[in-house]
């Protein structure tokens, strides 16, 4: 175990590179720094950590997994400015009245089952979440595949869907690369889904992409927030998503 003061260190470490590697790959993109959004995915790390980023000025933090979020956006709710909390990870519809309370911004958003959960525990609950819709980019789907994501012909329904839903607001498009391939092309197509989304919905500009290891190919196809877990908080233990 370190101590708060050598963690706070490292943290602080780890955020510095990281912004100089995401300036980096704006600058290579002829991008304004400042086009691209940090997420910190702090699954499987202490509510401690979140408090620690928050205080060297992350303002964004993601989840994968509901009991965990749901937690630690408790632990950190005292906290001003409040943190906006994203939701990344597949989401079962069961546990959109959970998520509703604290997620700012839901990544994960692909079936129609699932927006009309999101919705109507959102209006339920007086609040109005940001929805991501997540492309399944994988050229060659696995049936079974456990990642989750709505096939890129049909997100322009489901974002039609979102649209029309109260409660809920039509942010843009998720992606996780494809295992084992390379990770541009991937990047690239979701940005020309994320072109018919936004001729359809002027105001759904984001690109959520990239992660501690492809953080640079997203950014050059455009992605507008990366989500980034290791390269900030560590390695994550095995035994644990
Ligand atoms: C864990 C996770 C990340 C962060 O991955 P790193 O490789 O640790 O940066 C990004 N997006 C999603 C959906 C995740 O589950």
């Amino acid at each position: 175990m370190t101590s708060g003061t050598a963690r706070v260190d490292q943290l602080s470490v780890n955020l510095t590179a990281l912004r100089a590697r995401i300036a980096a790959a704006c600058a290579a993109a002829g991008r304004p720094a400042g086009d691209v959004t940090l997420v910190a995915i702090t699954k499987t790390f202490p509510a401690s950590d979140v408090r620690l980023l928050a205080g060297l000025g992350v303002t964004d933090v993601g989840e994968n997994r509901d009991q965990e979020a749901a937690g630690k956006a408790a632990a950190c709710a005292d906290l001003r400015p409040p943190l906006r909390w994203h939701f990344v990870g597949q989401l079962q519809a069961n546990k959109s009245k959970s998520v509703v309370r604290y997620a700012d911004v839901v990544h994960s958003v692909d079936r129609p089952r699932l927006v009309e959960a999101l919705g109507s525990r959102a209006s339920a609950a007086g609040r109005v979440i940001t929805c991501l819709i997540q492309v399944d980019l994988d050229p060659d789907p696995d049936p079974g595949g456990t990642r989750g994501g709505a096939r890129p012909g049909d997100v322009p329904a489901l974002a039609s869907q979102v649209a029309a839903t109260s409660g809920l607001v039509l942010g843009g498009v998720m992606a996780l690369a494809p295992l084992g391939a390379p990770p541009r092309p991937a990047f690239r197509r979701l940005a020309e889904v994320a072109e018919v989304v936004r001729a359809a919905h002027r105001g759904a500009m984001m690109i959520s992409a990239g992660m501690t290891g492809d953080l640079e190919e997203a950014i050059a196809e455009g992605a507008t927030h990366v989500r980034v877990g290791t390269a900030l908080l560590g390695s994550r233990r095995a035994f644990v998503r």
